[in-house]
C-alpha cells in the first residue's frame, strides 16, 4: 500500500438515520444539554477500559502511552472543549464505520423515543451517545490514535456529511482520543471551570479513570526587578504562559501570573471499596444510575463484602422497572460487572449469575481471579462458582429486604415474578427459599396476596395440603366448578394464573412439608367424616351403571366417568391425570407454535369425566338411562354436558359448530319451536343424531 504522504481528505455521507437523528439532536430545543459530558467521558472510559484489557495479556500495548487518564480541556479563546483519553483509540475503518456510515440498531428507537417525549437523557441506552456532542457543539473534530494505525481526524458539522483526513499536524496523540467540540454562541457556559467540575462530580462521579481538567489560575506578585527575569522562565509543561503588568508608581512591580494545570476532579476510589455506612443513597443511586444509563434510581441495593478464604467485593442493584426485552431469548441478560482488583475486567459475565437473576444489575470485584482470566477459562474457574453461589444468596436476601416495604415488593413483584418463578423451576437449592417469596390471589385473600407462609397459618384443621387452580386469569378460576367443595369445607384455594406458575409449581411439589395440591387433577383427596364416606358410597353404587353408560357414549373422550368428591352444585368436571397437563397447561401448549406434537398426545388426552350425584340432572340422566340405555335424549344431554364441563374446567372446545348446534336445539325446545317450521334449520350444523327426542328433552330443565 503506498503511504500517504499528505493528509487526503475523504468526505463520507451519514447514514440516512443517523443523518436524522443528527438534525433531531440540532433542531429540537432540549433543556438538558449537559448529559452531553457525560456520554464523553463513558466513551473515554469505556475506550480505556479495552486497552487495558488488552493491556493485561500483552503489555506493550501500553507503550505508546503508559498512562490511562481522560482530560478536559476548555479552550476560551477558541471557544472549544476538548475531552481526551488515552484509550483504544480508533483506526481509520473504525472512524468511518463507528462514528457515521454503520447506525446501531438503537437509532431508530432512540428518535422513536423522543419523538414519543423521551429525554434526551436516555440517549446512552441507545447506543448512540456520541451524538449528543451536537447538543452543544457546531462543528465536532475527533482526532485518534489506535495501535494498529496511523493519526486520523474525524470532521463534521453534521449537515449529511464527515470528512476523513490523515493526521500529519505533527500532535501526537501517543494513543488515544481526543474530541473537540467548538461550541455553539448559547452554550460557551461549558467552558466554565466551576461548570465542567460540577458535571463531573454530578454525572461522572465513579469513573475510575482519572479525569483532569486544564485549569488556569492567576496569582499576583510583587516582585523587584531582577527577579522578574526568573518568572519569565517557563516551568516545563507546568506554567503555559506568564503575563505580567508593570505597575510604574512603584519601584517594585506586580506581577499577574497566569498559570495552568491539570485538576484531577474525580476521586476514583471506586464506591464499593467504601464502607457502605457512609455511603448515602443519593450516592447509591447516582452509581446506579452511571453504571445502567437507568434515568430512574433503583429500587434495592445490596453492598457487601466476602471475607476469609475467598474475597470479593459486591454491590447489586435491583430495578424498579424490567427491561422491555427481558425475556428475549436471543439476548442473554446479564448485567453484573466483573472487575479483579479494581481492574474492569468484563461485562456480562455469564457464569457470575443465574439466568434467573439475569435483572439483576451490579459489580463484583474479585481479590483472587488472576487479572488474565478470559471468557474461555471462566467456566471452569472454581472461584468464579463460590462467587456466584454468594451472590445468588445475596439477591434472595435482597428480595426479601424489599418484601419488607409493601407498596415497594408490589412493584417488584409485578416486574420479576416470572423471573421467581424461572428460579423456582431451575434452581433446585434455592427453590424452598424462592418459594416464600411467592404471592398469590386465594379464594380468601381479597384484592391483596398472600404468601404461602400466610396461607398455611390458615390452614383449617385436619387440611394436610395446599390447594392450587391453574387457570387463565382470576377471573377465569375463582368460580371453576373445581373449588365447590374445598370453598365448602373452608379450604383455601390459590389462583395461580401466570403461564409460568404450570411449571413452577411443578417443580415445587411441596412447601413447608405439605403437598401442592391442584384443584383440577385426580388424586384431590379430602377427609370426610364416616356418614360423608358412607354416603358417598352408596351414591357411587347407585351411580356405577351410569358412569359406564356415558363411557360408552363418550368413547375416548375421556378416560374414565366417577363419582366426584369434589363438586357441589355443578354437575360435572373434568379432571386430568395427577402427573399429566392440567387444562392451562394444555391451553399454554397449544398456544406454543413450536411445540413437539408427539408430548401434546401423551400429556393432555387423559381426562376424567366426574358428576356430582347430588347434581338434579344427573339424577334424571341416572333414571332415564336405568329406563333404556338407547335412550337418544340420553346420549345428546351426555354429549352436551361433556362439552359444557370443557368449558368450565378451562378446555377450548374442538368443534365449537358442533356444540353451539347442540345448545340451538335446546333453544328452540325451551321456545317450543317446531324444528321444520324454521328455515335457518338448514343452515343449522347436523347434530350427531337426529330423533324425535324433543318431549323427552324438555322434560330436562
Ligand atoms: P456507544 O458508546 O454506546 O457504543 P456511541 O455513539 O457513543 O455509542 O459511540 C459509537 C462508537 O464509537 C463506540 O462504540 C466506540 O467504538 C467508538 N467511540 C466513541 N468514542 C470513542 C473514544 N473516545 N475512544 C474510542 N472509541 C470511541
Amino acid at each position: 500500500m503506498a503511504e500517504v504522504q499528505m493528509g487526503e481528505t475523504e468526505t463520507f455521507a451519514f447514514q440516512a438515520e443517523i443523518n436524522q437523528l443528527l438534525s433531531l439532536i440540532i433542531n429540537t430545543f432540549y433543556s438538558n444539554k449537559e448529559i452531553f459530558l457525560r456520554e464523553l467521558i463513558s466513551n473515554s472510559s469505556d475506550a480505556l477500559d479495552k486497552i487495558r484489557f488488552e493491556s493485561l495479556t500483552d503489555k506493550s500495548k501500553l507503550d505508546a502511552q503508559p498512562e490511562l487518564f481522560i482530560r478536559l480541556v476548555p479552550d476560551k479563546a477558541n471557544k472549544t472543549l476538548s475531552i481526551i483519553d488515552s484509550g483504544i483509540g480508533m483506526t481509520k475503518a473504525d472512524l468511518v464505520n463507528n462514528l457515521g456510515t454503520i447506525a446501531r440498531s438503537g437509532t431508530k428507537e432512540f428518535m422513536e423515543a423522543l419523538q414519543a417525549g423521551a429525554d434526551v437523557s436516555m440517549i446512552g441506552q441507545f447506543g448512540v451517545g456520541f451524538y449528543s456532542a451536537y447538543l452543544i457543539a457546531e462543528k465536532v473534530i475527533v482526532t485518534t490514535k489506535h495501535n494498529d494505525d496511523e493519526q486520523y481526524i474525524w470532521e463534521s458539522q453534521a449537515g449529511g456529511s464527515f470528512t476523513v483526513t490523515r493526521d500529519t499536524s505533527g500532535e501526537q496523540l501517543g494513543r488515544g482520543t481526543k474530541i473537540t467540540l467548538f461550541l455553539k454562541e448559547d452554550q460557551l457556559e461549558y467552558l466554565e471551570e466551576r461548570r465542567l467540575k460540577d458535571l463531573v462530580k454530578k454525572h461522572s462521579e465513579f469513573i475510575s479513570y482519572p479525569i483532569y481538567l486544564w485549569t488556569e489560575k492567576t496569582t499576583e506578585k510583587e516582585i523587584s526587578d531582577d527577579e522578574d527575569e526568573e518568572t519569565k522562565k517557563e516551568e516545563e509543561g507546568e506554567v503555559e504562559d506568564v503575563d505580567e503588568e508593570k505597575e510604574t508608581n512603584s519601584k517594585k512591580k506586580k506581577v499577574k501570573e497566569v498559570s495552568h494545570e491539570w485538576q484531577l476532579i474525580n476521586k476514583q476510589k471506586p464506591i464499593w471499596l467504601r464502607k457502605p455506612e457512609e455511603i448515602t443513597k443519593e450516592e447509591y443511586a447516582s452509581f446506579y444510575k452511571s453504571l445502567t444509563n437507568d434515568w430512574e434510581d433503583h429500587l434495592a441495593v445490596k453492598h457487601f463484602s466476602v471475607e476469609g478464604q475467598l474475597e470479593f467485593k459486591a454491590i447489586l442493584f435491583v430495578p424498579k422497572r424490567a427491561p422491555f426485552d427481558l425475556f428475549d431469548t436471543r439476548k442473554k441478560m446479564n448485567n453484573i460487572k466483573l472487575y479483579v482488583r479494581r481492574v474492569f475486567i468484563m461485562d456480562n459475565c455469564e457464569e457470575l449469575i443465574p439466568e434467573y437473576l439475569g435483572f439483576v444489575k451490579g459489580v463484583v470485584d474479585s481479590d483472587d481471579l488472576p487479572l488474565n482470566i478470559s471468557r474461555e477459562t471462566l467456566q471452569q474457574n472454581k472461584i468464579l462458582k463460590v462467587i456466584r453461589k454468594n451472590l445468588v444468596k445475596k439477591c434472595i436476601e435482597m428480595f426479601f429486604e424489599i418484601a419488607e416495604n409493601k407498596e415497594d415488593y408490589n412493584k417488584f413483584y409485578e416486574a420479576f415474578s416470572k423471573n421467581l418463578k424461572l428460579g423456582i423451576h431451575e434452581d433446585s437449592q434455592n427453590r424452598a427459599k424462592l418459594a416464600d417469596l411467592l404471592r398469590y390471589h386465594s379464594t380468601k385473600s381479597g384484592d391483596e396476596t398472600t404468601s404461602l407462609k400466610d396461607y398455611v397459618t390458615r390452614m383449617k384443621e385436619g387440611q394436610k395440603d395446599i390447594y392450587y387452580i391453574t387457570g387463565e386469569s382470576k377471573k377465569a378460576v375463582e368460580n371453576s366448578p373445581f373449588l365447590e367443595r374445598l370453598k365448602k369445607k373452608g379450604y383455601e384455594v390459590l389462583f395461580m394464573v401466570d403461564a409460568i406458575d404450570e411449571y413452577a409449581v411443578g417443580q415445587l411439589k411441596e412447601y413447608d412439608g405439605k403437598k401442592l395440591v391442584s384443584a383440577t387433577k385426580e388424586g384431590l383427596k379430602l377427609e370426610e367424616t364416616e356418614d360423608e364416606k358412607k354416603k358417598r358410597e352408596e351414591k357411587k353404587a347407585a351411580f356405577e351403571s351410569l358412569c359406564k353408560t356415558m363411557k360408552d357414549i363418550l368413547g375416548d373422550k375421556v378416560e374414565k366417568v366417577v363419582v366426584s368428591d369434589r363438586i357441589v352444585d355443578s354437575p360435572c368436571c373434568l379432571v386430568t391425570g395427577e402427573y399429566g397437563w392440567t387444562a392451562n397447561m394444555e391451553r399454554i401448549m397449544k398456544a406454543q407454535a413450536l411445540r413437539d406434537s408427539s408430548m401434546s398426545s401423551y400429556m393432555s388426552s387423559k381426562k376424567t369425566m366426574e358428576i356430582n350425584p347430588e347434581n338434579g340432572i344427573m339424577e334424571e340422566l341416572r333414571k332415564r338411562a336405568e329406563a333404556d340405555k338407547t335412550d337418544k335424549s340420553v346420549k345428546d344431554l351426555v354429549l352436551l354436558l361433556f362439552e359444557t364441563a370443557l368449558l368450565t374446567s378451562g378446555f377450548s372446545l374442538d368443534d365449537p359448530n358442533t356444540f353451539a348446534g347442540r345448545i340451538h336445539r335446546m333453544l328452540k325446545l325451551g321456545l317450543n319451536i317446531d324444528e321444520d317450521a324454521s328455515e335457518e334449520d338448514t343452515e343449522m350444523p347436523a347434530l350427531e343424531e337426529d330423533g324425535n327426542e324433543e318431549s323427552k328433552m324438555e322434560e330436562v330443565d
